[in-house]
């Protein structure tokens, strides 16, 4: 294969990979394997979950390989935005710092407002100076490879399972550049509904509505690409023949795709498999602690749809302090931050933060964040063997629900009442006692979870809450 590979630095940088943690047989090997044998597409926004399913490697771990792979100039990471109607990458951003929720789709002509949890999606390509590809160019890509492969999201499929991207293929009328100051033209046939496109390159969107009885004669359309805008943008045909004829006036290259749609427009909205969400990111530990700089803009936050939010405390803690001295009581209360940072980063959750001898934990749904709780008992009652008279207890509480993740003094965190209830919920508990709302035990398999405990149901005021809660106490 002809790929220009800059060895030295990859050598170097795989070093630093392997070194950083311990890793599964071979997952660096099957890494290298990808980067000196894929062609240049595999190497282009290349999804970690993806990537662990095809080389059987756990997705946690193959979401750290990225992640480092990242930190080590290996890969660039990338937050694209994508439409939840075409598959259209319609931004892309190096930071979470530099992206923003909110976006109009020029093929679909309407503004999403993306959540962490669905359309934000992160993606790694090769550092061009390990690899480069063609990808690294979009200018130089074929205007097939620049709409197919770099803007619309190839996995993105219909709920009947049809690609995106080959229903567009059977309703494409014309897809072509146009050179700057050039002109193209085009005999197409076109059905009632829409002829509905327009420039990706350029973020000029058109829109024809066509209606009305079959044209004999043909009919004659012209559009001027004019300071990144169709000129016209939008207007009225008969079913029939059309004579397109479309005017770059810009200095720089345009592109025109249209498609001829029937009434009634695309059929749903497009799944776009399991990739690695903005939401899954931000509950990886690994993410939190690699990119503590990372901070999303803006006062106003992103949306998470649906998380899971765990907190603990200690009982008796005063008490602790009292009996043992600060000193001791505060690095037996670091050590336990620590045990149960192990069972959050097991149960694919991350710490948020810690507040005096409280942890704040999210994690993907609830089964981790109650399995996690579970599992902060047992390891609790392990770590308190030989701590006679100084053992450490535990109140646990979980949550789930939307939230909004900003930036708070400098830290990823999460805003809204689905964690202000986590807390409330948490403030229930005594020694040893786990309470979950009713949401969070009507999860899938929660109940399976909790078979060998006992959880009875209560109705709870909670503090600032108007209305009474249905809670679940979970004890031994
Ligand atoms: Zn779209």
């Amino acid at each position: 294969m002809d790929t220009n590979i800059n060895e030295k630095l990859l050598d170097e940088r795989l070093a630093m990979l392997e070194k950083t943690r311990a890793w599964s047989p071979r997952t660096i090997s099957k890494l290298e394997g990808l980067i000196r044998t894929g062609d240049d597409f595999s190497l282009f926004r290349i999804n970690p979950i993806k990537f662990s399913t095809e080389k059987n490697i756990p997705e946690n771990e193959a979401i750290d390989l990225f992640l480092f792979g990242s930190k080590y100039l290996l890969f660039d990471m990338n937050w694209n935005l994508i439409c939840p109607g075409c598959g259209d990458i319609v931004s892309s951003f190096r930071t979470l710092k530099t992206l923003h929720s909110h976006f109009y789709c020029n093929v679909c002509h309407v503004s999403t407002e993306a959540s962490l949890d669905d359309y934000i999606q992160i993606a790694f390509t090769i550092s061009p100076e390990i690899r480069e590809i063609a990808f690294h160019h979009p200018e130089s890509l074929s205007v097939e490879d620049y709409y197919f492969k770099y803007r619309f999201y190839l996995d993105a499929k219909y709920p009947n399972g049809l690609r995106f991207a080959d229903v567009v293929s059977q309703v494409m009328k014309c897809l072509s550049y146009i050179s700057p100051k050039g002109k193209e033209r085009f005999d197409i046939e076109v059905t009632a509904g829409f002829l509905s496109g327009g420039d990706l390159v350029n973020g000029a969107d058109v829109v024809f509505e066509i209606n009305g009885e079959i044209k004999p004669e043909k009919q004659n359309l012209s559009l001027k690409l004019m300071d990144g805008k169709f000129e016209p943008r939008s207007g009225v045909l008969s079913p029939g023949k059309v004579t397109l004829e479309i005017e770059n006036t810009m200095d720089r290259k345009g592109s025109i795709l249209l498609t001829n749609l029937p009434a009634g427009g695309g059929a749903g909205v497009l799944n776009i498999g399991n990739f690695l969400s903005g939401k899954r990111i931000l509950t990886s530990q690994t993410f939190r602690d690699l990119y503590r700089t990372e901070v999303i803009q803006g006062t106003e936050g992103i949306g998470v749809k649906d998380i899971a939010v765990l907190f603990t405390d200690l009982k008796g803690s005063t008490a602790l302090y009292d009996k043992i001295g600060d000193l001791k009581a505060f690095s037996l209360v670091r050590q336990h931050f620590d045990s149960l940072g192990k069972v959050v980063v097991n149960n694919s959750g991350a710490i948020v933060k810690t507040i005096g001898d409280a942890v704040m934990a999210t994690f993907m749904n609830p089964f981790d964040a109650v399995n996690s709780a579970i599992e902060m008992l047992k390891e609790i009652k392990e770590f308190n063997r030989g701590l006679k008279g100084k053992e450490i207890i535990l109140k646990i509480g979980v949550h789930k629900g939307p939230s909004i993740a900003v930036t708070l003094n400098d830290r990823l965190d999460y805003f809204g009442s689905t964690v202000n209830i986590a807390s409330r919920v948490q403030e229930l508990a005594g020694a040893e006692e786990i309470y979950i709302t009713e949401d969070v035990y009507s999860y899938p398999r929660v109940q399976e979870l909790l078979r060998s405990l006992n959880a009875a149901p209560e109705n709870a005021r909670l503090k600032g809450i108007h209305e009474e809660m249905k809670v679940y106490k979970i004890t031994h």
